[in-house]
């Protein structure tokens, strides 16, 4: 313990000297946030919210390799015509139908029942919304494999080239509309469609192996598929969150939702030195420096920039007006081990409940698989 107050001792001098700068800038008192060394903590700290996120992250992404694996060899069993070793189907692999989800919440809005087929689609879909509707776009940067991934991708190519590279505002701008325009197909195709159309679908031999039919789309990938996905990979080593920003329409939908989340990004102006450190820290490139909530659909709750704040009570995730603000005698900010324990509770309590209610699992006779999976090529989109 001693010696790392030694290290702050020895550090702080030289990595706040920016801090210090912009303290006298803006003639403001610097009350420092309690433990940090150039406005951070360190990595280990548990207050840190980064250590959670990357926490929930890994967990999270590990779960989903295991899911993807799992599900191979359940698809293999029945290929093979049981001639390979059984596993039982995942039914977190609903998780990755969102399209089959939204189709499966428009058939329950309407007729007020839980459908037969892929319904765990549509409550994973529903906690993603649920998440978003209280914590903003927290599923993105806290849960998302994709959007883990995206990161990875921007911190690996920040190593390679020194920083990452920001497109124009005249050409950002519409590039973000992109996913609303793909979120809008997704829409105009599920939202006009008569109950019984919904039904038919799913429960049409393409409709009853969805989750195959997406499993085979990436094992006999096209050549337009491949070249896609390399090319948003490498583009994402330039473009920090280039899939998420542009064009998940996933995204799109759950941002859309953030914006009811009673839980917001806010600055105190009075405490705030104007160091930037915020703004500079934020991968949805916000200027959170010169706003005292945070709005935009942009938002995903990393933390970042409340994690980069210097000064004390200054920059919260919360539901209330940072302490120390006129009228503001608590703080009600969300510490990362919150946010975490939060998504944890509404993911878990919907699994629970769907394993409670019997809705987690598809119940299909065996004889459907053993005739459909072998086939799964040639089924067709009805
Ligand atoms: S405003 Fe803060 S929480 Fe929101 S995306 Fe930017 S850094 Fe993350
Ligand atoms: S809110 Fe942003 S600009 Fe203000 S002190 Fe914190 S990091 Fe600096």
């Amino acid at each position: 313990m001693n010696t790392q107050n030694d290290q702050h001792s020895i550090l702080q001098p030289v990595i706040d000297d920016d801090i210090a700068q912009a303290a006298n800038r803006s003639r403001k008192k610097l009350v420092r946030r309690p433990g940090t060394i150039g406005g951070k903590l360190p990595w280990y700290d548990l207050r840190n919210a980064k250590l959670w996120r990357h926490a929930a992250q890994s967990v999270f992404l590990l779960i989903n390799i295991y899911i993807c694996m799992t599900f191979y060899y359940w698809v293999r069993f029945y290929e093979t015509g049981g001639n390979s070793t059984f596993v039982e189907r995942p039914a977190g692999i609903e998780g990755w139908l969102p399209i089959a989800g939204l189709m499966n919440l428009k058939y329950t809005l309407e007729t007020w029942q839980i459908p037969p087929i892929h319904a765990a689609s549509m409550l994973l879909l529903i906690a993603f919304l649920a998440m978003s509707f209280l914590l903003k776009k927290a599923f993105c940067s806290w849960l998302c494999p994709i959007g883990t991934l995206s990161e990875a991708l921007a911190t690996l190519g920040k190593k390679l080239f020194g920083r990452h590279f920001l497109l124009p505002r005249w050409l950002d701008i519409p590039l973000r509309g992109l996913k609303y325009l793909l979120l809008a197909f997704f829409l105009y195709l599920v939202i006009p469609m008569p109950v019984q159309a919904l039904q038919a679908f799913l429960m049409s031999p393409y409709g009853l192996i969805a989750d195959v039919k997406m499993l085979n789309f990436f094992r006999f990938i096209g050549e337009t598929t491949l070249i896609s996905i390399i090319v948003l990979t490498i583009g994402s080593l330039f473009i920090q969150n280039l899939w998420c920003r542009y064009l998940c329409p996933y995204g799109a939908l759950i941002g859309i939702f953030s914006l009811f989340s009673p839980f917001k990004i806010r600055r105190n102006a009075d405490s705030c030195i104007d160091c930037g450190k915020c703004a500079k820290a934020c991968p949805s490139r916000i200027p959170v420096d010169r706003l005292i909530q945070v709005r935009t659909v942009e938002c995903t709750a990393c933390m970042s920039c409340v994690e980069s704040c210097p000064a004390k009570d200054t920059l919260v995730f919360s539901l209330t007006k940072p302490k120390g603000e006129p009228g503001a005698t608590h703080s009600l900010g969300l510490s990362g081990m919150a946010v975490a324990l939060m998504l944890t509770l509404i993911l878990a309590g919907t699994i629970g409940y769907a394993k409670f209610a019997g809705h987690w699992d598809t119940q299909l006779p065996e004889q459907f698989y053993y005739r459909l999976i072998p086939a799964s090529q040639q089924l067709g989109h009805p």
